[in-house]
C-alpha cells in the first residue's frame, strides 16, 4: 500500500498531487506517529482528524498553517492562538 492509496481511505476522490499534499502536509509522514498504533494508522487517524476540522470550519475559517485548530491570525502565514503564542516564545 502506498502513502496516496492510505490518503484515498480518508479522502476517496482526491486527485495525485492533492493526494501528494495532504500527506505530506497533513500527517507526519513519512515519520512514524508517535503512538501505538502503525504508522500507516497513525496517518490515517491524523488525515481523518485534518479533514474533521476542515469540515467544521464556518465560513471565512480557516484552519492554521501548524495544526488543525481555527487560524486567529488571518495573515499570509495562518495560525491559531497556541501556535502563535508558542512560536513568538509565550509561555502561556
Ligand atoms: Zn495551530
Amino acid at each position: 500500500m502506498t502513502g496516496l492509496d492510505l490518503v484515498r481511505q480518508v479522502f476517496p476522490d482526491v486527485k495525485d498531487d492533492e493526494a501528494d499534499y495532504l500527506l505530506w502536509n497533513h500527517t507526519c509522514f513519512p515519520l512514524p506517529p508517535v503512538s501505538d498504533t502503525t504508522a500507516e494508522d497513525g496517518w490515517v487517524t491524523q488525515l481523518k482528524e485534518y479533514k474533521k476540522a476542515y469540515e467544521n470550519l464556518k465560513p471565512g475559517e480557516k484552519l492554521c498553517t501548524c495544526c488543525n485548530n481555527v487560524a486567529v491570525d488571518t495573515s499570509a502565514f495562518r495560525l491559531c492562538l497556541k501556535c502563535k503564542k508558542t512560536l513568538s516564545g509565550e509561555r502561556k
